[in-house]
């Protein structure tokens, strides 16, 4: 049987010269042996130069994803199994299971396991297959990743749109170590939190801010502190630890609000704190018509540009809640802003932040630029996996 392969257009090997591991529809001249959907190709150069072994992803725009640019590597049980050692290896060295039992164990590209997210939220592992190529191998995987870390409890959280795109249905459901608990309570920095990794968000706890969150600490002193997007309470308690004065929580679901209150009493802090349910739009806005200020803002949204066609969309609604948010600022006073939307650049988002200031007639500085975890690592090679970008900016 002949091999099974890709050969590239003339000219269209720049990027994997460059080591990006996506390789475009559009640069393909040439699918040779019928490959299956996730099946692993030699990916050739129109001079059929070798140059890697990548998955096939007929579905998709992005046809392939390289599992490796060395032409005479194989991919195999053994290639995936040195992957995620590495993997887990650098975690272990990151954190310290006294302060903190959650985190991100393989972040997909940025790991060299493109299609994968493994998350770890104490004894077990919540994965997420995103692309054909990880589907394809997903029992080895799974295996191999029980083997590299030592935990055997795994829960699939495969429900995410991307998956369509490369021809996957949604899977949820436990793969091994029978149903997990309704809340697994996890340390984060210290901070105990509960997490429902059946159907919490992502995979049960936004993993990326923690470093943020244990930032906040220092932030919060004696502040007055709106918490916006709360979800269960991660900047709060936070603040809370760091010794806010009082605390305004503010979020659309009220399951995340319960568990955020929940999670304040689990800590024993009593700090003076609301948790309100409502649009953040229109809360920021009744605020700001009551002519309430604060010393600390919040600004932690849901992705609202995924890529890059929403971004105009996506541009107006940081824009509007920015501008809110700076009004509502006393003299002094700190925001803290994010944007997690793939479709908007750090430099991009700066910008919109500085127009929503000057519309706000106040003068910002930045104090900081912050971004994910070093759980959540990016390849030089591969800039898109750089998607969380925050801004502390105080107003004179
Ligand atoms: N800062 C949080 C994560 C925020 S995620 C943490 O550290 O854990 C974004 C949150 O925004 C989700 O909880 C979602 O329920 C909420 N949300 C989305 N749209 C909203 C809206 N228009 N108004 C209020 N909350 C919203």
């Amino acid at each position: 049987m002949p091999e099974k392969a890709l050969v590239l257009k003339a000219g269209r090997e720049k990027s994997v010269l460059l080591r990006h591991p996506w390789l475009f529809s559009g640069a393909i001249a040439q699918v040779i042996g019928e490959p299956a959907s996730g099946e692993t190709v030699s990916v050739y150069s129109s001079r059929m130069e070798k140059l890697g072994s990548a998955a096939f992803s007929p579905q998709s725009s992005i046809a392939a994803r390289f599992w490796t640019f060395d032409p005479d590597e194989k991919v195999d049980e053994s290639f995936l199994y040195r992957k995620l050692q590495s993997a887990w290896q650098a975690r272990r060295e990151l954190h310290d299971d006294t302060q903190t039992t959650a985190y991100r164990v393989l972040h997909s590209e940025s790991d060299g396991l493109p299609g994968l997210v493994a998350d770890r939220y104490n004894e077990w592992l919540v994965l997420q297959f995103t692309s054909a190529g990880a589907e394809y191998w997903r029992e080895p995987l799974i295996r191999l990743l029980q083997q590299a870390s030592g935990i055997s409890h795994v829960y699939e959280r495969s429900d995410v749109e991307v998956r369509s795109l490369e021809g996957l249905p949604e899977r949820t459901g436990s793969l091994a170590g029978g149903e997990p608990p309704q809340y697994l309570t996890i340390l984060e920095n210290g901070i105990r939190y509960q997490v429902d990794i059946q159907h919490g968000h992502k995979t049960g706890f936004y993993l990326d801010q923690r470093n943020n969150r244990a930032h906040m600490r220092v932030l919060a002193k004696d502040k007055r502190v709106l918490n916006c997007f709360c979800y269960t309470g991660g900047f709060s308690l936070s603040a809370a630890v760091g010794g806010a004065r009082e605390i305004i929580s503010v979020d659309s679901s009220l399951d995340a609000l319960e568990l955020g209150k929940e999670n304040m009493h689990l800590n024993g802090l009593k700090t003076p704190s609301e948790w309100v349910e409502g649009d953040v739009f229109q809360v920021l806005r009744k605020y700001r018509d009551q002519a309430r200020t604060f010393d600390l803002i919040v600004l932690d949204p849901p992705k609202f540009a995924p890529t890059a066609a929403q971004v105009e969309r996506a541009a107006r609604g940081y824009k509007d809640i920015n501008l809110l948010a700076f009004k509502l600022l006393a003299p002094g006073g700190l925001l803290t802003t994010y944007s997690c939307s793939g479709g908007v650049s750090a430099d991009l988002f700066r910008k919109i932040v500085a127009g929503a200031a000057l519309d706000a007639g106040v003068n910002a500085v930045v104090l900081e630029r912050l971004s994910q975890g070093e759980d959540h690592p990016v390849a030089l090679t591969f800039p898109e996996g750089e998607y969380l970008k925050g801004l502390v900016l105080r107003i004179n």
